[in-house]
C-alpha cells in the first residue's frame, strides 16, 4: 500500500488523498494583461517530468486540508511534504 506524507497528520495511506494537480502554480496578478495563449498556458499547460515532482494533494478522507508534496513519477514514492506557504525540506 502507497503511504502518502501527509504534514499535518503523518504517513497515511493512499485512498484517503485526492491528487489536486502540480505545485506552486501561482495565479498571474494582471490577468487582463496577459493574450489569450499566455492565459491558455496559465490555465493548461504543466509540466510532465519523468522523476522528481512537486504536487499538490488533499487529505480529503483525514484532515482535509492540501499541501504539497514530492512524489518520484518513475517509483510512486514521496519524498516529503510541506504545509503551503512553507519552503520545501
Ligand atoms: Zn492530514
Amino acid at each position: 500500500m502507497l503511504l502518502i506524507p501527509c504534514p499535518y497528520c503523518g504517513p497515511r495511506p493512499e485512498l484517503e488523498f485526492t491528487y489536486a494537480g502540480e505545485a506552486n502554480i501561482s495565479r498571474p496578478a494582471e490577468p487582463e494583461s496577459l493574450s489569450d495563449e499566455q492565459w491558455a498556458a496559465y490555465l493548461y499547460q504543466r509540466t510532465n517530468p519523468r522523476g522528481m515532482h512537486a504536487e499538490r494533494w488533499r487529505h480529503v478522507h483525514g484532515c482535509g486540508r492540501y499541501f504539497n508534496a514530492s512524489r518520484d513519477t518513475l517509483s510512486d514514492q514521496f519524498q516529503f511534504s510541506w504545509k503551503p506557504g512553507e519552503s520545501p525540506p
